[in-house]
């Protein structure tokens, strides 16, 4: 017998036929009944305090911990912006913390693109880590309530280990192959060489490996000398070659501080008989249309991207098949769960991943670049600046190790980091930075002020 709907619904009285058909309110309890099910009744947590610890060992590390409701229960995600470390605490603290008070952890996308749009200016690298740490907290958070970690959340792994690469230097060409010889039998297998000093910016102020006379009308800082560096470099891949044969992998930064786009290309046609794995950044994002050109020239394989801010930033490299090797400080693109995204359009168009970490990076962050190395199918490499000093160990137990030439993620809940507050607190930031907290202005010969 059928049902006369309307005469059913008016008996009932209007609240009564609300309690029985609104479609929202029974969809809800639906879902409710659905997450209780799946979670087997753990309760969500809701964020009860979000702050940022500050340390300083080297570099200026901030790391955000949410902490929730329920007890023992938090998670760290790395904020770190060295170049601009002071203003991270207050981005956090002051911004994004009163927004984000009680919410349900277990919506990190829905958070991700709140904090996002929180400001109506978006994608600024002062924002992007502040959600990078909070975005990270939240998938710390995650594992820690169901004890596994975050690779497991994100579909497993595909790989055991992420493959590095590490960086090799020297003031003279032998300081250089001794110092690629020392990190090989550490088992590296890819090494970024630098000649005369750490970055190019201080080359020209170390002895001068083949007598190139560098003189600067600026006195405030070291001068730098793209020709002469570029020249330097090519003859260290040269002298590599020749002492440590073919077998080790190696690559190059150029920091964005070759002369000029023309002589971008032309260095990438000149390296390319040395068959380094990736040259990295030969042009600042401004030129990028010139690597039509260094690709229609040369097979050399060029990574890009360290300066890239925006997720989409490298939609217009990748559509094009102009570059080998995306690259990003993960947090300055607004953390795991943006990277992830990265990664996956580097996917579709046969391009790897190579995340930034020379040590300007906390523990909790590198574990957020290996987790998304060990669960990418488009991973390429990861640049990694070392095991742990004696003090970050300190502050952060379970930092990543490195053996063999791999980095290891983790295996514990989460991110596997715990943070010492008590040890962190023996490391406060230094009221006196220079400029970016590291290498300073770079200037040519004739004082002029370039890329840093
Ligand atoms: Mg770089």
């Amino acid at each position: 017998m059928q049902v006369n709907r309307r005469k059913f619904v008016s008996s009932l009285g209007a609240a009564g036929a609300c309690a029985l058909f609104d479609p929202s309110a029974q969809a809800s309890a639906s879902a409710r009944a659905r997450v209780d099910q799946a979670t087997r009744g753990v309760p969500t947590p809701k964020i009860k305090d979000i702050s940022v610890i500050e340390v300083q060992i080297g570099t200026r590390l901030s790391v955000v911990k949410i902490t929730t409701d329920q007890p023992g229960l938090y998670g760290y995600g790395c904020a770190t912006f060295t170049q601009r470390a002071d203003l991270i605490k207050p981005a956090v603290e002051l911004y994004l913390k009163p927004l984000l008070l009680g919410w349900n952890t277990d919506r990190i996308e829905d958070i991700w693109q709140t904090c996002w749009n929180s400001s109506y200016w978006r994608s600024g690298p002062v924002l992007n880590n502040a959600i990078s740490g909070v975005d990270e907290a939240l998938w710390d958070i995650k594992g820690r309530q169901v004890g596994l970690p975050v690779y497991q959340l994100v579909g497993g792994k595909v790989r055991e280990a992420a493959e590095v690469y590490r960086h090799a230097g020297g003031a003279t060409p032998e300081a250089l192959v001794d110092s690629i010889r020392k990190l090989a039998a550490t088992g590296a297998r890819n090494v970024h060489i630098a000649i005369g000093g750490g970055t190019p910016s201080n080359a020209a102020t170390s002895p001068d490996p083949f007598g190139y006379q560098i003189k600067s009308l600026d006195t405030t800082s070291p001068p730098y000398d793209p020709d002469a560096h570029t020249r330097q470099i090519l003859d260290a891949f040269a002298y590599v070659r020749k002492e440590l044969g073919g077998d080790i992998g190696l690559g190059f930064d150029a920091h964005e501080r070759l002369a000029s786009p023309r002589a971008a290309v032309q260095f990438c046609k000149d390296v390319e008989q040395y068959r380094p794995y990736m040259i990295e950044d030969p042009l600042a994002p401004e030129d990028e249309d010139y690597f039509r050109e260094i690709r229609a020239q040369c097979s050399t394989p060029i990574s890009m991207g360290e300066l890239f801010i925006h997720p989409r930033d490298w939609e217009f490299l990748l559509e094009n098949r102009l570059i080998d090797y995306i690259r990003c400080h993960v947090s300055e693109v607004g953390g795991f769960s943006a990277a992830r995204k990265i990664a996956v359009l580097a996917e579709m168009y046969q391009v790897r991943t190579c995340w930034h970490n020379p040590g300007d990076i906390s523990p909790v962050g590198i574990m957020a670049n290996l987790t998304l190395d060990v669960t990418s199918n488009a991973f390429g490499l990861q640049e990694f600046g070392g095991n742990p000093s004696e003090q970050i160990a300190e502050v952060f137990q379970g930092a990543p190790q490195y053996k063999d030439g791999y980095a290891w993620v983790s295996d514990l809940p989460g991110w596997g980091v715990e943070l010492d507050e008590k040890a962190a607190a023996k490391y406060p930031f230094e009221s006196a930075q220079p400029l970016n907290g590291s290498w300073g202005a770079v200037r040519l010969p004739d004082g002029s002020i370039i890329h840093q």
